[in-house]
């Protein structure tokens, strides 16, 4: 199973999002992350509701496809008190590796590396196969038929 969830021990005090007209800020106890103009406050969140708009907000700024993959294979992600750990981002990888481990049943093979997930060497990424990132399998055209499949793979084996 998969841990996306943060840990009840943390502490929730010096959480706070802001968002602005023209920007935000967040503040964790250790971080502080801000964008844009911060003068016409919109909207302010505290401890919890604080990392999970934050979440929702980096969420929204990624691609189209990559929002119906993660939703496909997280189906309860956005699930109220579903609290979370791992940025979209970093969920987004998580999910394209969970989908390689079904090989051909949602992906397709690797036309570079033939499943081998390396290469030839480069100075960037040694024999690691850029194409598939290493795992192996790629994603096929993202169509609306092959989301629902993945949805169905995933949330059969939620039960
Ligand atoms: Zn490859």
């Amino acid at each position: 199973m998969l841990t996306l969830k943060i840990n009840d021990e943390l502490n929730l005090e010096g959480y706070e999002f802001k968002i602005y007209e023209d920007g935000y800020k967040y503040s964790t106890p250790n971080s502080n992350r801000s964008a844009g103009n911060e003068k016409t406050l919109i909207n302010a969140f505290k401890g919890y509701d604080a990392i999970n708009e934050w979440w929702e907000y980096n969420f929204n700024i990624l691609e189209n496809t990559q929002k119906q993959i993660i939703e496909a294979v997280f189906p309860d992600i956005h699930q109220q008190g579903n609290k979370r750990l791992k940025q979209p981002e970093r969920v987004y990888n998580v999910a394209l590796k969970r989908l390689a481990k079904t090989q051909e049943e949602l992906m397709k093979p690797c036309s570079r590396c033939g499943t081998t997930g390396h290469y030839s060497y480069n100075q960037r990424s040694g024999t690691v196969c850029f194409k598939c990132s290493g795992l192996k399998y790629t994603l096929p055209k993202v169509t609306a038929k092959w989301i629902t499949k993945v949805h169905k793979y995933f949330k059969t084996l939620e039960t």
